[in-house]
């Protein structure tokens, strides 16, 4: 049985910072894109010649929304995808297959969450708090969110918002070369997970972005005998 095309209409497109461009897209073709929040769509980039090329991207927005979705995307030097996004003008119609992917929120879920993600790996995590918020609105959610500068630092806003929407959420970025005057967090996220009381509150840990970074925390955990079911990953490469 041959897939089902998507076609999507980029409906907006908007640029967090120099390098990572959020596209905001309805379906036109057939009437609904049903997703579980975790999941990812693959974009059909076209090629000068034969068959697109296939890219994976994490959907950024609640699953509840049966009429399109966002994706956030970081610009890669020479990427086909990335050449392609940026070139976009709005009004054009993409082509998708999906969704797939296995990396769902956990349910019942623990009493705390920490979410940890760099660049554009935040989409993963969005997706889990918008579309989790109204059904779990009591527990304590926590996520590390790195970046390299000030200049990278992008969804202040959006963020703020589900921290006054949820009762316990809160977010803090971590940046690698951050200038001098930054009075946050300086490293990476994988420094600072210690803070959190995960081997006393029941976890579950979700992990998104660079695959670095992800390995690092998965050795730490392991290596203080943290129950590996209970952490979740999706490395972007
Ligand atoms: C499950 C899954 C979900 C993903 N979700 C997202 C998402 O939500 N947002 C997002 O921006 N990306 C996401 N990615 C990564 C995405 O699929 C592409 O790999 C990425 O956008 C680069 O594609 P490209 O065609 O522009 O570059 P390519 O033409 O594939 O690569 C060009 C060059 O860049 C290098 N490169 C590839 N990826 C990266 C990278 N991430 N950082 C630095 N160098 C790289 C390659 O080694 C190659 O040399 C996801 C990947 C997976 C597996």
């Amino acid at each position: 049985m041959s897939r089902v095309i998507y076609n999507m209409h980029l409906q907006q497109i908007i640029d967090h910072t120099t390098n990572v461009r959020e596209l905001v897209l309805t379906i036109q073709e057939p009437q609904s894109f049903q997703f579980k929040a975790g999941q990812f769509a693959m974009l059909h980039v076209p090629q000068p010649e034969g068959k697109p090329a296939l890219r994976a991207y994490s959907i950024a927005t609640d699953d509840r929304n049966l009429k399109g979705f966002s994706l956030l995307f970081k610009y890669v030097d020479n990427g086909k995808a990335s050449e392609f996004v940026w070139s976009l003008k709005g009004g054009e119609t993409l082509q998708f297959t999906g969704p797939f992917g296995k990396v769902f929120f956990q349910e019942p879920p623990t009493e705390q969450i920490i979410f940890l993600n760099t660049g554009t790996g935040l989409s993963q995590h969005l997706s889990y708090l918008q579309s989790k918020k109204d059904q779990y609105p009591h527990l304590k959610y926590r996520m590390l969110f790195g970046v390299r500068t000030e200049k990278d630092m992008y969804y202040q806003d959006h963020l703020n918002k589900l921290k006054s929407q949820l009762q316990d959420f809160n977010w803090e970025y971590v940046l690698s070369r951050p200038q001098e005057s930054w009075t946050g967090k300086k490293g990476y996220v994988q420094n600072f997970i210690e803070e959190y009381d995960y081997l006393k509150i029941p976890t579950t840990f979700y992990l998104c972005g660079n695959g670095g970074m992800i390995k690092e925390v998965k050795h730490t955990l392991t290596a203080q005998n943290f129950d590996p079911q209970k952490i979740w990953v999706e490395a972007f490469d």
